[in-house]
């Protein structure tokens, strides 16, 4: 009976080796949290011989899981949060989860209500649920689900090995593939709005650009800089001044269309990039529609601040089919914009640009320093320029120039 009895042992552990082995064949192959999830789900079944499995997600900021992930054959609603599909475990529960580790085995008699929930919800007799926890902290929990009440084997050490060996890697790759995320987040974006990052940015136009050479339509770029931004920092301190580039950044994503991309490219600088429109009444409208969000008044931290932006406009091929050069077109126009008294948004309109100080040619200042000049040097002269009536082929009058 002992040899039989370690024989047994002997094939279990071994299908438990092969079975996590396998399970650890499959992890290493995904990038991302929500792949795993899933991999988990479709393994779970094979592992426990259950009869299917569903994952779910723990949210700290809410203080809820959140079931993300289920076994094949088994839908779980993607988008919006469904109530129904979140569960609130109490603060003592998610410890007790975190300090124990532990296999639970939930069936109709199970008194805890909010574990009891986990078993209804998936319309299920029996579960068997594991937490996933990694580093002393909660990040979700497997079920094991037994569609006609918990098998002889609930209780099984064996059984509660395999599925806690399961959790115990998923944990860890949860954990390394949510840091891999974060971190490939932070790459791409701007850490103090969120928004896309001049990198993204950059990836983004590109890709745009190849689109709209294949099918011929215009690419619009906008150039937006607030206008005397410094005076924030200057009066209200840097903090405050980080807080109104937050919200004008969500109101520029509130302004334009769903399929524009809004990037931070500079201190106060932001890029929009917007495919499709080509047309000049709706760029003039959409940029008239940013200048007035920017000039509706912000509440920072308290203290009711009012500002303006200047906006830069640059069509692809027209002004240039780079992203560089796109990207400097709208910041020249941008210039313009500032030169003739900000709050405004002007169209790229080429020669913007003193090729020798390679600054904008055309501001106020400039231009009276030159007027000036060429009074004192007598450089103007009247040029007459004749009208002609074509019908009777005479002058008829002279402009003069
Ligand atoms: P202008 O109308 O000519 O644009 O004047 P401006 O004061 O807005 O000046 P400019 O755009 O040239 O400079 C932007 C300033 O933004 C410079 C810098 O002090 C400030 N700044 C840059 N990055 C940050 C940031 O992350 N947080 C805060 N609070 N200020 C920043
Ligand atoms: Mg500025």
């Amino acid at each position: 009976l002992d040899i039989f009895g370690a024989l047994t042992d002997a094939t279990q552990s071994h299908a438990t080796t092969r079975t996590l082995l396998a399970f650890s064949d499959a992890v290493s192959r995904v990038t991302t949290p929500a792949q795993l999830i899933q991999v988990v789900a479709d393994m779970v079944p094979t592992v426990t011989d259950c009869d299917h499995s569903t994952v779910y997600l723990w949210t700290p900021e809410t203080g809820q899981l959140w079931l993300r992930a289920a076994s094949e054959g088994h839908d779980v609603p993607t988008g919006g949060v469904d109530e129904e599909l979140l569960i609130n475990p109490d603060a003592a529960t998610v410890e007790e989860m975190v300090r124990r580790r532990q296999v639970l085995v939930l069936d109709e008699s199970s008194e805890d209500p909010v574990l009891r929930r986990l078993v209804d919800q998936s319309h299920t007799a029996a579960a068997l649920v594991v937490p996933l926890v990694a580093n002393g902290e909660l990040l979700g929990v497997i079920t094991a689900n037994f569609d006609h009440g918990a098998p002889a084997t609930v209780g099984d050490a064996d059984l509660h090995e395999r599925l806690s060996g399961v959790a115990d890697q998923a944990a860890t790759a949860l954990q390394i593939l949510a840091l891999l995320e974060k971190v490939s987040h932070m790459a791409w974006h701007d850490a103090l709005t969120g928004l896309p990052n001049r990198r993204l940015f950059e990836d983004r136009v590109e890709q745009e650009l190849v689109r709209s050479r294949r099918v011929g339509e215009p690419v619009c770029m906008f150039f937006v800089d607030l206008d005397h931004f410094k005076t924030v920092n200057d009066t209200l301190g840097h903090a405050a001044g980080d807080d109104l580039i937050r919200q004008v950044s969500q109101r520029l994503v509130d302004t334009v269309r769903r399929q524009d991309t809004v990037a931070r490219v500079g201190g106060d600088e932001f890029a929009i990039l917007l495919p499709g429109l080509s047309d000049q009444l709706s760029i003039d409208q959409l940029a008239q529609r940013s200048l007035e969000a920017m000039s509706m008044p912000f509440d920072v931290l308290g203290e009711e601040v009012e500002t303006s932006a200047s906006i830069g406009v640059a069509m692809a091929p027209d002004h240039g089919d780079s992203y560089d050069e796109l990207l400097s077109r709208a910041d020249e126009a941008m210039y313009r914009a500032k030169s003739l008294g900000r709050n405004a948004f002007q169209m790229y309109s080429g020669s913007m640009v003193d090729s020798h100080a390679g600054r904008v040619a055309i501001d106020d200042h400039t231009l009276k320093v030159d007027l000036i000049h060429a009074l004192e040097h007598d450089e103007f002269v009247v040029l007459y320029q004749p009208y002609i009536d074509l019908r009777t082929t005479r002058v008829v009058g002279v402009e003069a120039l």
